[in-house]
């Protein structure tokens, strides 16, 4: 039985008999994994506060098959999250990611755009006035582009034609752009700004794009509603209360 080695973030856990716990990691090197961490419910557990959810850990388990749960043998901290997931708004909105995650990705196949964004977005969100609501169309936006579901809003989807900066678009039923020279009588028009936070929310890391949020609130929230309409599209309607936004 190997023994794996990974940085890990925690996304959930769950009691297990009357010691142990079920945890599931998004690992660095083979996206979601799920394992066993014995004892971990006694007071003077070896993984002591590292299995708190979105802790980043260095990670160490057996792997019999990839069907079975793995067997955790240590959790080490590298980023404690415990005081920001004490937090409810972040809690709320991180524990959303995480069911959104469960939801999209497949297990044991690695994600490693994802596990960058994650870890980047939980380092953000725990400094002091962090904009939870500008991290959560930023997870969105790279969560349908890293799973194959983001239209290409660079061009436009019935010309090819790529689009100009100050140029306006239409939205077509799925939810791609159109150049005004393809319009359709009735679309719903998209101003250029609008297209042009999405695209750089692509560019952007999440700090550089969390500078410069407070003056475009309106875009902003236009873009975020669209967004979200995709994410709810590609999940499916069994999965609405993953989907759905928190209040925070
Ligand atoms: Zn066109």
């Amino acid at each position: 039985m190997p023994l794996h080695e990974s940085e890990s973030i925690v996304l959930k856990t769950y009691n297990l008999a009357e010691a142990d716990r079920i945890a599931l990691f998004l690992t660095r090197e083979t996206g979601i994994v799920r394992g066993v961490a014995k004892g971990s419910r006694r007071l003077h557990s070896k993984f002591g506060s590292a299995l708190e959810p979105f802790s980043i850990v260095n990670l160490e388990y057996f792997q019999k098959d990839e069907r079975e749960l793995v067997s955790i043998q240590k959790a080490e901290l590298v980023v404690s999250s415990f005081e920001a997931a004490s937090e409810p708004p972040f809690l709320r909105v991180f524990a959303r990611f995480a069911d959104l995650i469960t939801v999209f990705a497949q297990p044991n196949l690695p994600a490693p755009l994802l596990y960058r964004m994650l870890r980047a977005l939980i380092i953000i969100a725990a400094e002091k006035d962090a904009d939870l609501t500008a991290i959560e169309l930023y997870f969105e936006v790279w969560l349908l582009r890293i799973e194959g579901f983001l239209p290409d809003w660079s061009v436009c989807a019935r010309c090819g034609r790529e689009f100009d900066p100050v140029e306006a678009a239409e939205l077509d039923a799925d939810d791609r752009l159109q150049c005004t020279r393809c319009s359709v009588k009735g679309r719903r028009p998209i101003a250029p700004g609008v297209r042009n936070t999405l695209l750089r929310i692509l560019r952007l890391s999440p700090a550089e794009f969390l500078t410069d949020v407070e003056s475009h609130r309106e875009i902003l929230r236009e873009l975020s509603a669209i967004v979200f309409k995709m994410l709810s599209q590609a999940a499916g309607p069994n999965q609405a209360k993953a989907t759905a936004r928190p209040n925070i």
